[in-house]
């Protein structure tokens, strides 16, 4: 790793270089700001990393791990760009996820790990550095559980208008149709709240507890429209047949990740209250 991290950017920008953002530990999820226990030790013009991280997506094809560690001289949060067949990594592939199994997660353990120090991300220099990241990335996760809503609306529309009971489609029956149209008004209000915080985005002037509003908001909508799409779905549901199972499943991982529901609630509360719940 001989180029510094501005360096690397166009290379990261047309995707001839890959990475993933190795942050959650086997020990410290929800956590993590105040948990971060990967510790990492300047030596000369080195830095040697120790800990563990779990559930990186995308680990095992990526050429760098973005990982963030503790810097055991000050206590911040620093980040290096960490070949993933650097001596002293070593990957394991989790296996046996019931949700978006086409995204492989890694466990992670990086030990005595060395790096150059143009491998360190200059902007990052404390766990509020890393927050920001945090803050672009649940502005993402809103547009995929907009996205998982109408694809498992689409599935759900497409299934009801072919699939007769009673001699006639299950989409001409009263019942149906009003969970047919909750599903869409849950996805219209998403798609509401998701195009207000790219605007603000856009603007530069949204916040933590903005993105934090829009992820905890559309994943809450985006739990009850795949339900309703497994209900008017019926047996077939639960297999592959429909897509309605594979949305149904992929929405409990988006639920749970860029900050679980409470947490993101707690970013919020926070935020209007100027009280933190959080502990310790
Ligand atoms: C499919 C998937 C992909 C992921 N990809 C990545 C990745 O690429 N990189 C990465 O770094 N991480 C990744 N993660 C990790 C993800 O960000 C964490 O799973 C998430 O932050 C939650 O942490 P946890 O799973 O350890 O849950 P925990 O922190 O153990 O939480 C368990 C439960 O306790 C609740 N809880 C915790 N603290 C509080 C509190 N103070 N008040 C109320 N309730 C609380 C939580 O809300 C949750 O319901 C991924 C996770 C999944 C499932």
């Amino acid at each position: 790793m001989r180029s510094t991290a501005t360096e690397l950017d166009p290379k990261v920008r047309t995707f001839a270089l890959t990475g993933v953002f190795a942050l959650t530990e086997p020990d410290h999820g929800s956590d993590i700001a105040r948990g971060l226990a990967t510790s990492v030790r300047r030596v000369g013009n080195e830095w040697v990393i120790n800990g563990a991280k779990r559930w990186i997506g995308g680990a095992d094809t990526a050429d760098v791990l973005a990982v963030f560690a503790r810097d055991e001289a000050n206590g911040q949060v620093k980040a290096f760009l960490v070949p993933r067949e650097a001596a002293g990594v070593r990957l394991t592939k989790i296996y046996g996820k019931t949700a978006l199994r086409m995204m492989q997660n890694a466990d992670i353990v990086l030990d005595g790990v060395r790096v150059d120090e143009s491998a360190r991300l200059g902007s990052i220099n404390s766990f509020r550095d890393v927050a920001e990241l945090l803050r672009r990335m649940r502005s993402d996760v809103a547009w995929i559980a907009c996205g998982v809503q109408a694809g498992a609306y689409e599935a759900a529309l497409r299934y009801t208008g072919r699939r007769v009971q009673f001699g006639r489609p299950v989409a001409g029956f009263q019942l149906v149709q009003e969970k047919l149209a909750r599903m869409l008004a849950n996805l219209t209000a998403s798609l509401g709240i998701a195009v207000r915080l790219t605007q603000l985005q856009d603007r530069g002037i949204y916040r933590d507890e903005d993105s934090a509003l829009a992820k905890m908001a559309t994943s809450l909508h985006m739990r009850e429209t795949v339900a309703l799409a497994h209900e008017v779905v019926g047996g077939n549901g639960i297999t592959l047949e429909t897509d309605v199972a594979r949305f149904h499943a992929d929405a409990e991982a988006v639920y749970s990740y860029e900050g679980t529901h409470e947490i993101n609630a707690l970013v919020v509360g926070r935020s209007v209250t100027g009280l933190s719940a959080f502990t310790r």
